[in-house]
């Protein structure tokens, strides 16, 4: 700590951080270097210091990794969206698998070798996977209408004209509509005088449907030159649906309260296996198609289903899983079994989620999923009071947050034989997996499904069993 600030000094990077950021050591003290990785000798500015850790920036990487990918995006260092580009994929891979290891071993207190691991899921090409964008828009230094990523935890926009993780027909939309703003002078939001209309660019589309949707959030009632907008967006191949959002708050949630459909339906349709599922663009939906149906398959064969069980799905979105799991207990009830077909209940707190699942059964012709809105940590415990039905399996599938206390406890007292939890944040799910365990609930299988190549995010399946 007994350096000034902007002081150059050498170190050797020796691991990295929850954020994909080099962790380096000068005389014991810890300092994190974004950009730098394991086994680099880098110079580094000091920046911010505290007292048992600081920052500094990467000035000159003095010896290389052997693991160092050139990032195929030219501001990948800059926007904090993808904090890996930099590292290799199989190395992304290893320190995704290492971060679930040492979250479950050192918050979770739990004794891995006891616990099957399963190899990694990564992607064969791990680029342009994403079906959904969020762009924000704001005004460049010529007062054009730009679309970017804010860079890591500022409101500093960095221009990306064509996202390397976005599927193409996202970036083109993107691009067609900027045009759009361009041509009959539409202005962009400006956060600090909160003033200007388009604030955000949200475009979804389902992988295996080519469906697109695109909702323009904006900062007022209207739109001026709205029809243009939607004759110049329907031209656009797999186009169904467009529509505007009106969100007029100072805040940082991309959606305000009011959705106006202007062509076509509130929704698109996405496929995953046999099942096709309607989304809102309220819904949560996976981001990544190809790693969304793997991690599926991870959890249908970790709860491995007979057929008569009742399975209760928590945090289920538009019932993706409830309804890949009944269909799943249908088909080995219809398998020459003669035991009853099991059933499955999802809960969700997003009401146009939960209609989408009603829907999604309903269209599909699974008869055996009911779903319920609310918070799970609420509506889960009344209705375990009344329905006193046994329950074979709970999937988990939380927000970043985990889950809430009352709800582990609830899931607890349901006594199910196996708990699938499917976790996006390893910490949480160490956090949760502690709880679970000193309540009888023992980790048995893991397996790391990597849905955000090139960023740091990290999902993976966990399978517990009651012991005793
Ligand atoms: N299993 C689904 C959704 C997982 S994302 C899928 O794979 O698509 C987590 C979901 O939890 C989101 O849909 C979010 O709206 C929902 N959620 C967040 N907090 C919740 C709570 N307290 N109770 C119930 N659902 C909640």
């Amino acid at each position: 700590m007994n350096w000034k600030k902007n002081e150059e000094i050498t170190i050797v990077i020796d691991d990295l951080g929850n954020n994909g950021e080099g962790i380096g050591h000068a005389d014991g003290y810890t300092l994190f270097v974004k950009g730098a990785l394991p086994g680099e000798k880098v110079r580094v500015r000091m920046m911010k210091q505290k007292k048992y850790y600081g920052y500094a920036r990467l000035q000159q990487i003095l010896t290389p990794s052997p693991d160092r990918q050139t990032p195929l995006c030219p501001v990948a260092s800059a926007c904090g969206g993808c904090s890996l580009q930099h590292l290799s994929y199989n190395k992304q891979l290893a320190y995704k698998e290492k971060k679930v290891r040492d979250c479950l071993e050192r918050i979770g207190g739990l004794d891995l070798s006891e616990v099957e691991w399963l190899p990694v899921l990564g992607m064969e090409d791990p680029w342009h996977y994403r079906n959904k964008a969020q762009f924000p828009v704001r005004k460049d230094k010529s007062g054009s209408p730009v679309t970017g990523f804010f860079a890591g935890h500022s409101h500093h926009l960095i221009p990306v004209d064509a996202c390397r993780i976005q599927h193409p027909a996202i970036n083109e939309v993107v691009s067609h509509i900027l045009g759009f703003m361009r041509d009959f002078h539409i202005p962009a939001y400006e956060e600090e005088q909160h003033k200007g209309l388009v604030r955000h660019i949200y475009v979804r589309r389902g992988h295996h449907t080519g469906q697109i949707m695109v909702c323009l959030v904006v900062n007022g009632p209207s739109l001026p030159y709205v029809e243009e907008l939607t004759a110049r967006l329907r031209e656009i191949a797999g186009m169904t649906s467009i529509c505007m959002n009106i969100n007029k708050k100072r805040t940082n949630v991309i959606l305000g309260p009011q959705m106006r459909p202007l062509w076509g339906p509130l929704y698109i349709e996405d496929t995953i296996g046999d099942i096709r599922f309607r989304i809102s663009p309220q819904s949560f939906y996976q981001v990544n198609p190809v790693q969304t149906a793997r991690l599926y398959e991870t959890a249908l064969s970790f709860a491995d289903l007979k057929g008569d069980e009742t399975v209760w799905d928590l945090y289920c979105g538009i019932g993706t899983i409830s309804l890949l799991f009944a269909r799943e207990l249908e088909r080995r009830g219809q398998d020459g079994s003669s035991l009853p077909v099991g059933k499955v209940c999802g809960v969700e707190i997003v009401p146009e989620a939960i209609e989408n699942a009603k829907e999604n059964a309903r269209s599909n012709g699974i008869t055996n999923a009911d779903f319920y809105c609310g918070a799970a940590e609420t509506v889960v415990p009344e209705l375990v009071s009344q329905r006193k039905e046994r329950v074979d399996v709970v999937v988990l599938d939380p927000p970043r947050k985990g889950c809430d206390a009352i709800l582990l406890d609830t899931v607890v007292q349901m006594a199910p034989e196996k708990i699938v939890y499917v976790s996006c944040d390893p910490a949480t799910l160490a956090r949760d997996v502690k709880v679970l365990g000193e309540k009888g609930y023992e980790v048995r299988k893991v397996r790391v499904c990597d849905m955000f190549p090139q960023g740091g995010n990290t999902e993976c399946c966990v399978k517990l069993c009651r012991i005793g």
